[in-house]
């Protein structure tokens, strides 16, 4: 098999299938990121959570990622004054983990390279021939081209995949992109005195109603901050031209997180600003002898913190798949697609939902209390009440159950939270009365 890409999904995926014996090749058009340093002197960090632990898990890696990763055991939230709330995502053993993208992927390629993988480094594939089921692929230091003929071709290649668009060129191709307004800047709380300036085992939320600022902990006690702001209007990108306009914005918005980056104005106008976008695509393979994974099937949005998380799912479902189906890999690659397309779509909107949750609602009073009376299902019906963040972040229930279920209780929610104001207003048959709505399916 030929993978396309050693992000995360193509160096998992190669693990996987070379631990299953099969013989894989892996290009990738980068320079072999075991050799780089951090990209651009920053440590970026993702949020990983069950099914991404799943997927791990399969590959026998869970304790190693486990060892270099930090709990997160809930948000903590910062109003405008400074002042900290924390709200736990879950029950006490359930937190989300924060690792370092740029070691999670070097740990996985180090580990499909042990499984017996070959790896080919700064080899780009430049054309694809879907019906022939070819490649060709470009060795940028040779500055030679060769043509490969694996028995599947799989796209781990990303959001701008090589493979999908050769797909895009074939009749009645199903793809959509569609950005968001909002831009993204990456900028750092670094360690104080040797040790972190904010609580490391949160994640950390500044709320403002249309945008927010997040801080993720890394191991060297730094943080990564993201910034997730409009390009343009009265608070945007677009008016943050100067260090001065910028430490005013920040002073006025964030004072507390200011007060610990000292290097923001300079970081500010160094690191770039990137955009946000959800690409669907369908089918994930034409002709039967190739198949799109990760974001290069479905990239979305980062606000549930699941890209990576679905990218790792669709490599353990691939896997089940390759041995229920055996060598049949056409039938396989279709039972894949069939499966994953309404997960991926249902991920899809739930990301983009998660957004106004996290810049707005997480700071409102009605939906604290929802989540209070949530949380208080869950703990007297554990198997009949799962709130919705739960099912997506610490379950591995299908994504499109997950959505389909949350807007069930989101409509019964909606009821409750019309007739009380408070969750200690709420009686035991209140709570009878409520999980049996959801039971009855109204
Ligand atoms: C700001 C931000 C925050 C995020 N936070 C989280 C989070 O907290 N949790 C989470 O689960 N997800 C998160 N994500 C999503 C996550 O980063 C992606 O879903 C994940 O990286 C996708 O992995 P992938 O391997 O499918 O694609 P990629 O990581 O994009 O890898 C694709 C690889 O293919 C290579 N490639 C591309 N074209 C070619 C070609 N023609 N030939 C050879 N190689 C090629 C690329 O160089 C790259 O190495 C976040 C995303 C963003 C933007």
């Amino acid at each position: 098999m030929t993978i396309l890409g050693a992000g995360l999904s193509g160096s998992l995926l190669s693990t996987l299938l070379s631990q299953g014996d099969y013989r894989v090749q892996l290009f990738e058009k980068r320079s072999d990121p075991r050799k780089s340093e951090l990209e651009e002197g920053r440590s970026i960090n993702l949020a990983l959570s069950y099914r991404g632990w799943s997927a791990l898990a399969r590959a026998g890696l869970k304790e190693r990622v486990r060892s270099r990763a930090i709990a997160m055991w809930g948000r903590m939230m910062h109003d405008e004054r400074g002042n900290l709330s924390f709200q736990p995502y879950g029950t006490d053993d359930q937190a989300i983990y924060s690792v370092s993208r740029l070691g999670l992927n070097q740990l996985l390629i180090d580990e499909a390279e042990k499984a017996g993988a070959e790896l080919f480094f700064e080899h780009r594939c430049e054309e694809i021939y879907l019906k022939q089921g070819k490649a060709i692929i470009h060795d940028l230091n040779e500055k030679e081209s060769f043509l490969t003929e694996p028995d599947l071709l799989i796209g781990a290649d990303g959001a701008f995949s090589t493979l999908r668009t050769a797909m895009q060129k074939t009749p009645r191709y199903n793809y959509s992109q569609s950005f968001i307004e909002h831009g993204y800047k990456e900028l750092s709380i670094p360690a104080k005195n040797g040790e972190f300036a904010l609580e490391p085992h949160a994640l950390h939320i500044w709320p403002r109603g249309g945008y927010m600022l997040i801080a993720l902990p890394n191991a060297d006690k730094s943080f990564t901050c993201t910034l997730f702001l409009a390009y343009e209007g009265k608070e945007s990108f677009a008016q943050l031209t100067s260090p001065t306009a910028v430490t005013h914005f920040f002073e006025k918005r964030f004072p507390d997180a200011l007060a610990v980056m000292p290097g923001i104005t300079e970081e500010f106008f160094q690191n770039p600003t990137s955009d946000l976008v959800t690409i669907k695509c369908y089918p994930w393979s034409r002709y039967g002898k190739n198949v799109l994974v990760g974001d290069a099937a479905h990239a979305i949005v980062p606000f549930y913190g699941q890209g990576m998380n679905a990218g790792f799912e669709d490599c353990r479902i691939f896997m089940d798949l390759l041995q229920e189906h055996g060598g049949d890999y056409e039938q396989m690659i279709y039972r894949f697609q069939d499966l994953r397309k309404p997960d991926a779509d249902a991920v899809a909107e739930l990301a983009l939902h998660n957004f106004i949750e996290m810049r707005d609602l997480v700071a409102d009073r009605e939906f604290l209390e929802r989540k209070k009376v949530e949380a208080e299902l869950h703990h007297r019906f554990p198997d009949r009440w799962i709130p919705l963040y739960t099912m997506v972040t610490f379950t591995n229930i299908r994504y499109s159950e997950a959505l389909r279920i949350g807007q069930q209780q989101d409509r019964i929610m909606r009821q409750v939270m019309k007739h009380y104001d408070y969750a200690s207003e709420l009686t035991d048959q209140d709570y009878e009365r409520i999980v049996a709505l959801l039971d009855n399916g109204e």
